[in-house]
């Protein structure tokens, strides 16, 4: 039987650490959902959903992974649902992460009375500490990017900090 995982996050904006756990989830099943979270609990966004859908579009042409990309809203459960998803893809750092991620995947089974299983993607060793935020402190500070997100998600950084930076 066909399996499809769906990969959530709010890739605010996407780093080379999401990056390679998609293409590890692509490897590993037939179908991959990227599912961008619209009005996720995190404080607030850099990026407009459209914008980090853009984003990853381009990486994974540019990188020649096979994914969908997909904005919701609402509970994640009916999202699966509605997109037939077997598998929830979660990726996991240092332990800072293990009781985040346990919560989120023991509610969605048991809001979708365990219907579908979370699988942990164990991070790479130089991303163990990369995260989205810590990528938009480093903009802000004008620091070095090029280790952590593509080019073109640094250029957008760029134009994004200049804006902020504006506006203030
Ligand atoms: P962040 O926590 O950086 O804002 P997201 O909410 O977009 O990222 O995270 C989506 C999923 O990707 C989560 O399961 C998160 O643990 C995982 N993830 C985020 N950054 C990395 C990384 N550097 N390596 C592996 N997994 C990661």
């Amino acid at each position: 039987m066909k399996k499809t995982a769906l990969y959530p996050g709010s890739f605010d904006p996407i780093t080379k650490g999401h990056i390679d756990i998609i293409r590890r989830s692509a490897d590993l099943f037939d179908k991959l959902i990227i599912g961008i979270f619209k009005n996720s609990s995190k404080s607030k966004s850099w990026f407009t959903e459209e914008e980090r859908a853009e984003m990853i579009k381009k990486i994974l042409e540019k990188e020649n992974i096979k994914a969908e990309i997909k904005i919701f809203n609402g509970l994640l459960v009916d999202f699966m649902f509605k997109e037939n998803v077997d598998i929830l893809i979660r990726g996991l750092r240092a332990l800072s992460d293990y009781e985040y991620e346990l919560q989120f995947a023991l509610t969605n089974s048991a809001l979708a009375k365990n219907d579908f299983e979370t699988v942990f993607l164990t991070a790479s060793r130089e991303y163990l500490y990369l995260s989205s935020s810590l990528v938009k402190e480093i903009a802000l500070n004008e620091g070095e990017l090029g280790i952590f997100v593509p080019k073109l998600v640094e250029e957008e950084l760029r134009k994004k900090v200049k804006e902020i930076k504006h506006n203030r």
